[in-house]
């Protein structure tokens, strides 16, 4: 009974419970295949997805080559079209992006034969990547905006170059009024100038009045539209400082391609001013210059091609053009003992705080 009680007891739920128990353990092995097979179904699906990731990332390497290739293949036919036209070969790239601040693309095409896109992206290629173009005459100062308009590396300055206001005679206040007109025509017009007073070229008295009344009615403009004033200033520097003191200078004034020594930059200093320096910083016999430019403070210095002309060292002599501005940097980091990367970024931020932002993703 006893037996019989522990036999009945373990035969007649022990079987059914032994069935459950199996039912039970192949449900679990079920669940666990299936389990194994969701996590092996995921682990295919994210190799699949590594295998595409690997994929895409090969596309991207090939087009990066393909797109370098290209772009060696524009150098080489940028460096081989500069020998060609006897232009200085391009000089090695700055190591950031930097600003040529005031160059004249228009007068380089006509030197050197180099078309705007070549200009461009020679300047490019040696991380020249912003400009201002400046106008000097009604014509000059239309096509500046037309390039600035088109091209996001390049502002506009618009003026009468102080040498033409001395030539126009009788004709130029109906050609400051056409310059008048341009002067707010675009929002990348960004600088009035170059305008001043060169007593060099123009040593006649009625020239030189001409001149001031062009200059007077330039730094109105600048003002009037918050622009920047370009300065040109040759043999004329006591009389520059007056007439911008007569006529109250504009917040912001670039003296372009200065010119003067210590005690005329630290004038210009005093007043606010921002002392752009061309390639004639390195010409051997201008130690005055560079008596000015080691006065100058980082956030008050510019740097200019004034392409096509005052070509600095070695290429002395032969055609400017914005892809040679490097040699300018390289010569005042050196005379000033900075990085050289410092200096290049310096320069962009300068050039602008006075002309404005560029717009392009650069700097
Ligand atoms: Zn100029």
């Amino acid at each position: 009974m006893a037996e019989d009680s522990v036999r009945g007891a373990s035969q007649r739920p022990i079987k059914p419970s032994t069935a459950r128990g199996a039912d039970e353990t192949l449900a679990e092995l079920d669940e666990a295949l299936a389990e194994r097979d969701e996590a092996l179904a995921e682990r295919d699906e994210t190799l699949a997805e590594r295998d595409e990731t690997l994929a895409e990332l090969d596309e991207t390497l090939a087009e990066r080559d393909e797109a370098l290739a290209e772009l060696d293949e524009t150098l080489a036919e940028l460096d081989e079209a500069l020998i060609h036209l006897r232009l200085p070969p391009l000089p090695v790239a700055l190591p950031v992006s930097t600003t040529d601040a005031h160059t004249h693309i228009g007068s380089t095409t006509e030197y050197s034969q180099l078309s705007l896109e070549h200009i461009l992206a020679a300047a490019r290629s040696v991380n020249v990547t912003r400009l201002v173009e400046v106008g000097t005459d009604a014509g000059s100062s239309r096509e500046a905006i037309a390039m600035a308009d088109a091209h996001p590396e390049v502002v506009a300055a618009v003026a009468i170059h102080p040498n033409d206001a001395a030539r126009l005679g009788a004709q130029l206040p109906a050609e400051l009024a056409v310059l008048e007109q341009l002067v707010g025509s675009s929002p990348r017009v960004r600088g009035i100038g170059e305008t001043g007073l060169d007593y060099f070229r123009t040593t006649d008295a009625a020239g030189q009045a001409r001149q001031k009344e062009a200059f007077a009615a330039h730094i109105a403009w600048a003002k009037a539209h918050d622009l920047a004033l370009v300065i040109h200033d040759r043999d004329a520097h006591a009389d520059i400082l007056d007439m911008l003191a007569a006529e109250g200078a504009p917040e912001r004034v670039q003296m372009h391609c200065f010119s003067g020594d210590a005690a005329f930059a630290r004038a210009c200093l005093d007043r606010g001013f921002w002392l752009s320096f061309p390639g004639t910083v390195t010409f051997k016999p201008n130690e005055a210059l560079r008596e000015a430019l080691d006065i100058t403070p980082p956030d008050k210095l510019l740097v200019e091609t004034d392409a096509p002309y005052l070509t600095p060292l070695p290429y002395r002599g032969k055609p400017n053009s914005s892809y040679l501005l490097p040699h300018t940097v390289r010569f005042i980091a050196e005379r000033r003992g900075v990085d050289l990367a410092e200096l290049c970024v310096q320069l962009a931020t300068n050039a602008s705080a006075v002309f404005g932002d560029w717009g392009d993703d650069e700097v």
